[in-house]
């Protein structure tokens, strides 16, 4: 297969990238670098089957050039991470929204298979645990800045499954919950990778609110298999799935986990979470997957759990081992478009 992956310079993007590789697969990426990078994507030019575009999934004579050269697409690209989303809401509702507009009107001519990345956030405030996808969605108001998110990805998920009734345009929705792995920035607020590299320097862990509120973690290596099985599965089409892992953990107890994993002597330091994101700002008390219809579907069975996932990052973070990734030059780059094309 050849396969479009946007976003592909992304965390969960390149890893997808470098499974599909790995198997015999072509990859073409598409990214604007806002939040991916080049290093991420670093030892993926050794591959004969890889090439990368830098470019926005809102450029659409763009990306129906490469989508014509493609069978399946995988559409990552977003705005994502709460730090971003409360920071330029503007920009996150308008790359979400429009970005999928173009990916499906695009796909939708050629009639390729779209995997459309939706997120957990869509569940909101939901009461129903643990969330399934048929259930109601409970989103917070509009003056609340984080809403923005889930609505704009709400959208995406109306319009894939639009595209799917109307048009026949086999599409899937998937539902990532909190993944996590290599190359996840702590940048963007994530709380992993936040904490390790926090407990690792000697800082104070800084959880948000009480650390009442859970999620459950999933390791990116077992999002990148529940994807490649979504895509081999006909009954998927049309389908909205959520990729997780049915354990759930609090916040307070997930700082502790990494204390002790680490054997860092930091302490724990509570920050109310208007003091990080403002008035305007709601969190979620719980987070949790059913992931029954992902099972049923592909045989999905989460295989790193959360010690596990902790012991990865924590050596991934380790001040001590090596990058995993070198930098990469810019190789080619055509002056007239401002893309560069590898
Ligand atoms: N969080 C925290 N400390 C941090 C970063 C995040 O306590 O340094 C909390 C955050 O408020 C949320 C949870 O950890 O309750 C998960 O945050 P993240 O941004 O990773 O993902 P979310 O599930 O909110 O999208």
């Amino acid at each position: 297969m050849r396969v479009l992956i946007t976003g592909g310079a992304g965390f969960i993007g390149s890893h997808l990238a470098e499974a599909l590789l790995e198997r015999g697969d072509e990859v073409v990426i598409l990214d604007d670098l806002s939040t991916g990078s080049l290093q991420n994507i670093a030892d993926l030019t050794m591959w004969p089957g890889f090439s990368f575009t830098i470019g926005s999934v809102t450029h659409e004579p763009l990306v129906a050039d490469l989508m014509d050269q493609c069978d399946v697409v995988f559409h990552l690209a977003a705005a994502v991470g709460v730090r971003l989303v409360m920071n330029a809401p503007v920009h996150t509702i308008e790359t979400n929204v429009g970005g999928t507009e173009v990916v499906l009107r695009q796909a939708a001519g050629r009639k390729k298979l779209v995997v459309v990345a939706s997120t957990s956030e869509v569940y909101g405030k939901g009461t129903v645990f643990p969330f399934r996808e048929d259930a109601d969605l409970v989103l917070g108001q509009p003056t609340k800045t984080r809403w923005g998110y889930a609505t704009s990805k709400l959208i995406d998920e109306f319009l894939a499954l639009a595209y799917w009734q109307e048009q026949q345009l086999p599409v899937i929705v998937v539902r990532f919950f909190n993944t996590v792995g290599p190359r996840q920035s702590e940048r963007y607020g994530m709380v992993i990778p936040n904490f390790v590299r926090q407990a690792l320097a000697g800082e104070s862990l800084t959880v948000h609110g009480t650390g009442l509120q859970t999620r459950s973690f999933t390791w990116v290596g077992d999002v990148v298999w529940a994807l490649l099985a979504l895509i081999a599965e006909p009954r998927s089409i049309g389908q909205v799935v959520n990729i997780g892992h049915g354990a759930e953990v609090s916040i307070r107890q997930l700082a502790e986990m990494v204390i002790a994993k680490t054997g860092s002597t930091s302490p724990i330091r509570y920050v109310p979470h208007h003091e990080v994101f403002g008035q305007n700002f709601e969190d979620m008390s719980r987070r949790v997957p059913d992931i029954g219809k992902l099972q049923q579907l592909t045989g999905y069975k989460p295989r790193v759990d959360l010690d596990e996932i902790l012991e990865r990052i924590i050596d991934y973070w380790s001040p001590e081992l090596p990058p995993l990734a070198s930098t990469l030059e810019v190789p080619f780059l055509h002056p007239s478009t401002d893309l560069y094309v590898h």
